[in-house]
Parts: C-alpha cells; structure tokens; sequence
C-alpha cells in the first residue's frame, strides 16, 4: 500500500476517533439526566426508559466502531495495515477509502455473512 493512502486513511481514523470520543461523551451525560429527571407519569417514565435504552444501544455501537478504529491505528503503528485478517491477503484501497477499519477483504466479509467463516 502506498505511504500517501496510509497517511490518508490515518487521518480519516484519527477523526472518526475523535467523533466517537464526542458523541459517547455526549450520550452519557444525556442517559444521566435522563434517569435523573423524575417522571411526572407513567407515558413519561417509558419514554425515558426507550430514550436511554437507545442510548444505551448506540453507545454500545460507538464502542464497539471505536475498538475496531483504535486497532487499526495500532496495524498502521504496526506497519501490518489494510491486510485481511482472514486470507491475509491486501484489502482493496477503495474498499478502506469507505471504512477505513474494515477487516476483513470484500470476498471475507461476503463469506462471513453468509456465515462460512468463523
Ligand atoms: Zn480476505
């Protein structure tokens, strides 16, 4: 892979890390005042409780994107970048242009739903 694209992506995963960092930031002081509002009645009560159970559910996917973010700065760290962790062959670039933290080669992750691998 190129010095030039590495460094591309790098900058488009330290962003996307930064957003992250925000946005759980923000969902967690939001599911704090949610639960400290005291509900006036019970039409009240359940829309805090499914506002901040999808908090709750975003935060749990933001965590989730924000793991597979700082791993691959880690692979870039580790000059083992854009390889597949399956085949270990290179991930198309244009593929990584759109998700910089994909894992897996586009052939993997079509096995994968379909539930050949792992
Ligand atoms: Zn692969």
């Amino acid at each position: 892979m190129k010095k030039n694209d590495i460094q591309f992506l790098k900058k488009i995963l330290e962003k996307r890390k930064q957003v992250i960092l925000e946005n759980l930031k923000g969902n967690s002081k939001e599911i704090k005042a949610l639960h400290n509002s005291v509900p006036s009645d019970n039409i009240d009560f359940s829309t805090i409780e499914s506002n901040s159970q999808i908090n709750f559910t975003i935060n749990a996917n933001l965590k989730q994107e924000l793991k597979e973010v700082e791993e691959s700065l880690n692979k870039i760290k580790n000059n083992n970048f854009g390889i597949c962790e399956s085949c270990e062959e290179f991930i198309d670039i244009e593929r990584l242009k759109i998700k910089p933290h994909a894992k897996y080669c586009i052939n993997c992750r079509e096995n994968l739903e379909k539930g050949e691998l792992l």
